[in-house]
């Protein structure tokens, strides 16, 4: 895409602090939010409940119209569990948040997530799921993978979106 603010797309297994650290960004670096589970919540893009996933199956076509009109002017900081499905074109940046086994499992039990999608997520972090699937969908050198287990991560990781944005910034002046 060709604008004057990047996208940034966040992504990791759920659990790994997705929403809070594009919060942040968004915050430090004067960008918008975009929490796409919300999207797909308020205008139901989805199909049939998947009980043993405690899910919904999602309507992609309508999820990526909707998306494509909010990302089209750049700006936006994108929290997903998943990155495959979009348009490589879409982003500049992929953030791979990661957390510990230890850290993800309180957290999820903290939310009262099912014990299926408790072990689903946590073999998903486990294997490396979200990472592998990010470095196969887009550029390697715009994958970064960011430990993501406690304050000071959350922290470093924001100032590190926000070094890199001031050099997109310098190298893209019009
Ligand atoms: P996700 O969006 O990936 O599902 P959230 O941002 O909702 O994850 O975070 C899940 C929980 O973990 C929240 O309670 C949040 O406060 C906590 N959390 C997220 N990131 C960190 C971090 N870097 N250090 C400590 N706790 C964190």
């Amino acid at each position: 895409m060709d604008h004057f603010l990047p996208n940034i797309l966040v992504t990791g297994t759920p659990g790994t602090g997705k929403t809070t650290t594009s919060e942040m960004i968004a915050e430090k670096c004067g960008l918008e939010h975009i929490n796409v589970g919300e999207i797909i919540k308020s205008n139901k893009f989805y199909g049939a409940y998947i009980e043993e996933f405690d899910t919904h199956e999602l309507d992609e076509d309508k999820l990526l119209d909707e998306l494509e009109e909010m990302l089209k002017d750049g700006g936006k900081v994108v929290d997903f569990h998943t990155c495959e499905i979009f348009p490589e074109r879409w982003f500049d940046l992929v953030l791979v948040l990661r957390a510990d086994t230890s850290c993800l499992y309180d957290r999820m039990v903290e939310r009262g997530y099912k014990k299926a999608k408790i072990d689903e997520n946590m073999s998903c972090e486990i294997l490396q799921v979200v990472l592998e699937t990010a470095r196969e969908s887009y550029a390697p050198e715009i994958v970064i993978e960011l430990p993501s287990n406690t304050s000071d991560d959350l922290e470093s990781n924001t100032d590190r979106a926000e070094q890199w944005l001031k050099a997109w910034k310098q190298n893209n002046e019009r």
